[in-house]
């Protein structure tokens, strides 16, 4: 079945905004078992929008706009496509009330042209907005004069703004589709987590081994993102749960070690959960990655049942005075070497009293390399209580954001390995 999306905003275009709808509804999508299979942006403009939206109808049997449903003059979506369509636009009470009680729950005066938002094209679907004020609208076009065989056509408008994009998606708009335009065999996927190990080098282990499988339906995917690599195992029909299983049986058993997590798990979820589970609690002692790595265990939800806190430690003279390093350990090591990063994290365990504590140490660069410690190399300590304390070097010569993002990921691994004794 084909699926369009149209992303629909001048700023998407001027690169003022990221277009993140397609990478997030492509990957809602295909997680259903729908694939998109063109991608349009379009400027705030009525040729452009409408040629877009016509060209798809001409092919697609689903198509998806997000964008331009909202009160300001830009806004332009409804009322084009209700025109395109021969669908004249009429006020919809509960949908004006709705917005109304939006406003006064907030304490705001309400501007009398968001009520543009209740107009909706005759017969459409509509998908209540909880996060904003302009609904998602659905018509089914049929007869679809814009195909060559008139074949009917689903066409979805959704609001631009991803607080409100996201959970419509999610609750109202992926049930929709299933229902009304459901795929013939049943979808399953599943996907496995890795970190640590390149993607090139998960293909050559794995693509042989999994040959058989994937001459009886199964779909492999490799996706590769900072530090890690996710493999996607899906595919149609009955039989599919099996062959997926047996699939994950054969990666399992070629790098189980690397597979922190599976389907959508991060890596900062599968150690929280793990903690919550065990009723341990942690502390970070952070120097290079400058509190990137308690900002990505306080994103879980339920992280303070667990995680104490952190110990932003970037100079010598902090990490003496807060952690304890030794002055004699910084000047004969440095600060960035095995035994500052055991001391810090030591450090750590013993001011906040946790059961384990993560440290990181490292040259972020582009300056303050060594030709024995270059740009990118870094330390990354853990202290457990009643455990030995162990630390390990990594080299991350990248830009600084992409350093920190994988110094992270490899200090939440070097954690969860020791809490789920993967070695
Ligand atoms: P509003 O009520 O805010 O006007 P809307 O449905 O009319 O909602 P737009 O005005 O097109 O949506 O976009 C609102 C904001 O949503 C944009 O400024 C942008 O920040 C965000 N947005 C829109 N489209 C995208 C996209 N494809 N990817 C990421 N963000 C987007």
């Amino acid at each position: 079945m084909e699926v369009e999306l149209i992303t629909i905003g001048t700023e998407l275009l001027l690169g003022q905004v990221l277009n993140t709808h397609q990478q997030w509804l492509g990957q809602r999508i295909a997680d259903r078992g729908y694939t998109l299979s063109r991608q349009l942006t379009v400027p705030d403009n009525g040729p452009a929008i409408c040629g877009a939206v016509q060209a798809a109808l001409g092919r697609a049997r689903l198509i998806i706009t997000t964008g331009g449903l909202g009160p300001t003059s830009d806004d332009i979506t409804r009322d084009l496509i209700a025109d395109l369509l021969g669908r004249p636009l009429g006020r919809v009470d509960s949908i004006a009330s709705s917005i109304e009680s939006y406003f006064t729950r907030r304490n705001r005066p309400m501007p009398k042209s968001v009520l543009v938002q209740a107009q909706v094209p005759k017969g459409a679907a509509v998908f209540p907005n909880k996060h904003g004020t302009a609904p998602g609208l659905g018509i089914e076009v049929s007869p679809n004069s814009f195909h060559k065989n008139g074949e009917s056509a689903w066409l979805l408008m959704l609001p631009g703004p991803p607080r409100e994009l996201c959970p419509m998606v999610d609750g109202q708009v992926l049930p929709f589709i299933e229902k009304k335009l459901p795929i013939e065999k049943p979808f399953h996927c599943r996907t496995l987590r890795t970190l640590g190990i390149g993607e090139s080098m998960v293909e050559e282990m794995l693509l042989g081994q999994l040959k058989p499988l994937m001459d009886r339906g199964l779909d492999l995917g490799f996706c590769a993102r900072i530090g890690q690599v996710d493999i996607r195992l899906c595919g149609h029909g009955q039989e599919m749960p099996a062959i997926i299983a047996e699939a994950e049986a054969t990666i399992r058993t070629a790098i189980d070690k690397q597979i922190y997590g599976t389907d959508d798990e991060t890596i900062e979820q599968v150690v929280v959960g793990h903690l919550i589970a065990t009723g341990e609690t942690l502390a970070v002692a952070e120097s290079c990655t400058g509190g990137f790595l308690g900002h990505h265990i306080t994103n879980v939800p339920g992280a303070s049942a667990v995680f104490a806190g952190g110990m932003l430690t970037y100079s010598n003279e902090l990490k003496k005075k807060l952690l304890g390093v030794n002055e004699s350990t910084l000047a004969q090591h440095g600060a960035v070497s095995k035994e500052v990063a055991i001391e810090m994290a030591r450090g750590a365990l013993e001011m906040s009293g946790t059961d384990y504590a993560l440290s990181v140490t490292g040259i972020a660069g582009p300056g303050g390399g060594t030709p024995e410690k270059p740009v990118g190399t870094v330390w990354m300590g853990l202290a457990s209580r009643g455990g030995r304390p162990l630390a390990i070097c990594e080299h991350n010569p990248y830009d600084r954001e992409t350093f920190k993002h994988i110094t992270v990921h490899q200090s939440l691994e070097l954690l969860r390995r020791r809490l789920q004794k993967a070695g």
